[in-house]
């Protein structure tokens, strides 16, 4: 090698970098061994010739140019550059050192270069991991939240932020416990335990965020760890389940509440049957009772009258009751049954209206029945539809005074018969009038005081009236007039049932003194 030392050789073809020199910018003086193989030639290939050898016409300009201005400036250069060998491309970084003579010029340059193709990828190949979970973390449908060994927050992303209500400067540097219930601090004590431990790490904490609200997160915890196995962070994962544990805790306390119904429907059932019992036996001890009293000198004296009546009329008190919670019961759990055949409404309702006479003209009610049509047969079942009738007119007597006006009406309108029971009494005001057809709803209680009733006649008369396929509305003006109106379909059935073929309006009277027991209570 012209003007350089002999162990420059030796160093020259050891170095663990491939090395050239330039004595002019565009040809390769010596090359060393590391250079060849890396060009996938051989030394002499390389030494002497143009870099155009290895390069493209842009690079050996790029080259060209760098070479000139070390040769220029004599100052030591470091570039990276691009070089195609074998149809794959290399990054080599290339350390350019100016040798100077004794004049002080620069008369060749010695070139150490290293092919970094490899770390660069690996570098590439990071950072786009890095920026592919930071893009995660940032916009996960998941709630991270990072802490340190100590569970003190160092991170968290925009869901966190989201469930949590805090801003990631709000939480950096405070304990996890910011956004745990107090009373789920142990658990996430042993979470972390576990965690460390290698254990479960998944579990359902209650939080809060920062309005104090409570909410339900599903956790799933890891360590982050080194190469050496020491734990630099704690990454836990959080998804809000709270709308899950709240629809799983209403469908716990349906299925409760539901339970208990039933058994309180069953209650009902039982205790009703129950009461029945003794009730029969006070009827038929009154009747021999009365019976005895028939001939009697007591009986000629009217004296004790005015006692069998109260025990007669509190009896069917009690049975009404007893009756309509019965079959409350029914409809509520679907057992309630209407034995349906054809009869004539305007029959049946005026039989009802017949059998009230001496009520309404003891009670002082201006009465009055009209219908428009003579006869309407239609598929009902006359005995609820008895009670129905007897039940409305026993309210419009409970609700209005002495004079006051009673009209029941009958017309068709449309598809359907209309029957409509309309009162001068008290009224019922706007926001009552939809909850008096609720079970047990009585409205204006201290009002009412004095007008004995249960809450139940309206209600059963709204279903009995829908299990026809017919409806019941309202009209009323507090203080004026009560207008219930009732529609039953004009419809008729095939086959009558047996019940409603033995039916006879015989019992009526009964019927009559049942339904106005509250009426006539003494
Ligand atoms: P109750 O057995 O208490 O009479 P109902 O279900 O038959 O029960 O009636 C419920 C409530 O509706 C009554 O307590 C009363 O406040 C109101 N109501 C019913 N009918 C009339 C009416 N004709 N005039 C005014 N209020 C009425």
């Amino acid at each position: 090698m012209q003007g350089i030392s002999p162990h420059f050789d030796f160093l020259f073809n050891n170095l663990n970098k491939m090395a050239y020199i330039f004595f002019n910018p565009t040809r390769f003086g010596p090359v060393n061994q590391k250079m060849a193989d890396f060009c996938s030639c051989e030394i002499y290939e390389l030494e002497g010739q143009s870099i155009s050898v290895i390069l493209d016409q842009d690079e050996i300009e790029k080259v060209k140019k760098f070479n000139q201005k070390i040769f220029e400036e004599g100052l030591r250069k470091s570039a990276k550059m691009e070089i195609e060998i074998n149809t794959e491309l290399h990054i080599i970084e290339v350390d350019t050192i100016p040798h100077h003579n004794q004049d002080g010029e620069v008369d060749y340059l010695l070139c150490l270069a290293e092919d970094i193709t490899a770390e660069i990828k690996k570098e590439e190949r990071f950072y786009r991991n890095k920026k592919r979970y930071s893009s995660i973390f940032k916009k996960a449908p998941l709630a991270f939240v990072v802490s340190d060994r100590k569970t003190n927050i160092i991170d968290w992303n925009d869901k966190a932020e989201e469930i949590f209500g805090w801003q990631k400067e709000e939480v950096v540097n405070k304990n996890f416990n910011l956004i745990v219930a107090e009373e789920s601090y142990a658990e996430i004590t042993d979470v972390i335990e576990n965690v460390f431990e290698e254990k479960k790490s998944y579990n359902i904490n209650k939080n809060i965020a920062k309005d104090g609200s409570e909410l339900y997160c599903e956790w799933n915890t890891a360590l982050i760890k080194d190469k050496n196995d020491k734990v630099l962070e704690i990454i836990s994962i959080a998804q809000d389940i709270s709308e899950k544990i709240r629809t799983r805790k209403r469908i716990e306390n349906q299925k409760e509440e539901l339970k208990y119904s039933e058994l309180r429907t069953q209650f009902f059932a039982n205790i009703s049957h129950e009461l029945k019992t003794p009730l029969n036996l006070i009827f038929s001890s009154l009747q021999l009772l009365e019976y005895k009293l028939q001939n009697s000198e007591a009986q000629q004296n009217n004296q004790f009258d005015k006692y069998l009546s109260s025990i007669r009329n509190n009896g069917f008190r009690l049975l009404r009751l007893v009756n309509n919670l019965i079959d409350l019961t029914k409809i509520d759990v679907n057992t309630f049954q209407l034995h349906r055949g054809n009869f004539d409404i305007i029959e049946l309702v005026k039989s009802v209206v017949k059998s009230t006479g001496d009520y309404l003209e003891a009670k002082n009610r201006n009465f009055r029945f009209e219908s428009e049509l003579d006869s309407q047969i239609i598929a009902c079942d006359p005995f609820n539809i008895e009670r129905v009738i007897l039940n409305l007119i026993s309210n419009a007597v409970k609700f209005t005074a002495e004079g006051d006006e009673i009209l029941l009406r009958i017309e068709k309108e449309e598809a359907q018969v209309k029957i409509s029971l309309r009162d001068t009494g008290i009224g019922i005001k706007k926001e009552n009038q939809d909850i008096i057809f609720e079970q047990f709803r009585q409205v204006d209680q201290n009002f009412n005081k004095k007008r004995e009733g249960s809450g139940i006649g309206l209600s059963l008369v709204k279903s009995i009236v829908e299990m026809h396929g017919g409806k019941i509305t309202l009209d009323s003006i507090y203080g004026i007039y009560s207008c219930f109106n009732i529609y039953l379909p004009l419809e008729k059935i095939d086959k009558k049932t047996l019940a409603a073929e033995s039916y006879s309006a015989d019992s009526l009277l009964n019927k009559v003194e049942l339904e106005f027991s509250d009426i006539n209570y003494i």
